[in-house]
């Protein structure tokens, strides 16, 4: 029979879901925001040879998010703009909840959901999964490119004396921005950060590629930037 989840009990059971999935994984979602665990989950099903398929409706992925999920095989982006549902399943077993996925680790809000197998709830399990394949119907693929940076020509010697950038990315949120080493966060990080002014707090994005890399206040762009632009 199925189980009434509070919020603890759903974050637990839609992480079970992904880790449990053997053929097949369906994440629904408005909102979707990749965090490590999250990823490195996605990550072991698709190695597992799970069919993954997202679908969300509020297209905020960063670029290297999106990269990242591009790196998976077996994973189908889904976008429905109307999309207001939460449902997560495997083949087995399903998670019908208020919870979106990026908060399955964020212990403050408070969610409902509902719990159900295949084999307990065939009916109210088959339906909703009826439910999922008319909403991927009328839903966009989102193919799974790598983003591309918009870092101007990149000539084959480009080692030394290139001409810095004029866009940058803040180095917290990857949003784009003027590229200013001085000035390597949007407002909005800018104003975090400086609640503690620490320099060599570490962030994730690299002002100037907007890859992944261990930046700074005080080294905001990657090494390969600071050799290209900097130095
Ligand atoms: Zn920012
Ligand atoms: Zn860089």
């Amino acid at each position: 029979m199925a189980d009434f989840l509070t919020t603890y009990g759903t974050s637990y059971q839609i992480e079970n879901i992904i880790i449990n999935a053997k053929t097949r994984l369906v994440l629904v979602s408005p909102y979707l925001q990749i965090s490590k665990t999250f990823y490195e989950r996605l990550k072991d099903a698709s190695n597992r040879g799970v069919r993954v398929q997202i679908i969300f409706g509020k297209d905020e992925l960063k670029p290297n998010e999106k990269n990242s999920l591009a790196e998976l095989s077996n994973l189908e982006l889904h976008y429905f703009q109307n999309l207001h549902a939460k449902c997560y399943f495997n083949e087995k077993e399903m998670v019908i909840t208020s919870m979106n996925m990026y908060e399955f680790s964020e212990k403050n809000n408070r969610e409902m959901g509902v719990y159900l197998t295949k084999d307990q709830d065939s009916e109210m399990f088959q339906k909703a999964i009826a439910e999922t394949a008319s909403i991927i119907e009328s839903s966009e693929d989102m193919p799974l490119v790598k983003a591309k940076r918009e870092l101007g020509k990149k000539s084959k010697d480009s080692s030394k004396n290139s001409k810095k950038p004029t866009r940058g990315y803040c180095i917290r949120c990857e949003d784009r921005i003027p590229y200013n080493i001085e000035k390597p966060f949007c407002k909005d990080c800018y104003y975090e950060w400086e609640e503690w002014e620490n320099e060599n707090y570490e962030e994730e994005v690299c002002h100037a590629c907007g890859e992944y890399a261990d930046t700074s206040m005080a080294k905001p762009v990657c090494y390969d930037c600071y050799k290209k632009f900097e130095k």
